[in-house]
């Protein structure tokens, strides 16, 4: 691929989840990937009555950051706090081809995601860091997050790379409507949407 991907964190992620994206993403789309500097997202994008961030406005600070140099690469900004876009309740991700930008947020894609007790915490503590889980996720776990993580970001890239949807449910670019869809998919590309790239 000739675009090189940039890994931007929103706010603070676990730099592991970061390192582990930048060295599959860069296997994957045999490409140069590199985990840059981290942006802090304003809490005015917070919204109080629906207790979630606006992921257009986040999107749109996001596009508004990147440098010139950036803007001619693909650049994926990771959220750990949940997301919704005007008519969806929440959203995994979005994605545009122009420019090349994609949000994940990856707090749904948590093995043990509850969504009372996550809102609960959020009305406390907005922002900075708060223990979301309890529990330490066991091994199996673990890689179940980081799996779900990647497929999501891989489709967002699909998108920045142009691919619309596919029906094909093994395909990552299937759309995921719960987590069953994003365990259901694999991370490859069908053989339609990788000789659309
Ligand atoms: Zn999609
Ligand atoms: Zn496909």
């Amino acid at each position: 691929m000739e675009e090189n991907l940039n890994i931007f964190a929103l706010n603070g992620i676990d730099r592991k989840i970061l390192k582990f994206l930048q060295k599959n993403l860069s296997g994957i789309f045999n490409t140069k990937t590199r985990i840059l500097k981290s942006i802090i997202i304003p809490l005015s994008f917070y919204n109080s009555v629906k207790k979630q961030y606006d992921g257009h406005k986040i999107f749109k600070y996001f596009i508004d950051n990147l440098t010139l140099g950036n803007a001619k690469d693909i650049n994926i900004a990771i959220f750990n706090r949940d997301i919704f876009i005007s008519h969806l309740n929440f959203i995994f991700g979005l994605g545009t081809a122009f420019p090349k930008a994609c949000l994940v947020s990856i707090i749904r894609l948590h093995p043990h995601f509850n969504l009372e007790y996550f809102q609960r915490q959020l009305e406390r503590r907005k922002h900075g860091k708060f223990p979301l889980f309890v529990k330490k996720l066991d091994r199996a776990e673990s890689a179940l997050f980081h799996e779900r993580i990647l497929k999501e970001v891989i489709h967002e890239i699909g998108h920045a790379l142009g691919l619309h949807h596919c029906s094909n449910r093994r395909c990552v670019m299937s759309f995921s409507n719960s987590l069953e869809d994003t365990d259901y998919k694999g991370k490859e590309f069908c053989s339609i949407c990788r000789n659309s790239i």
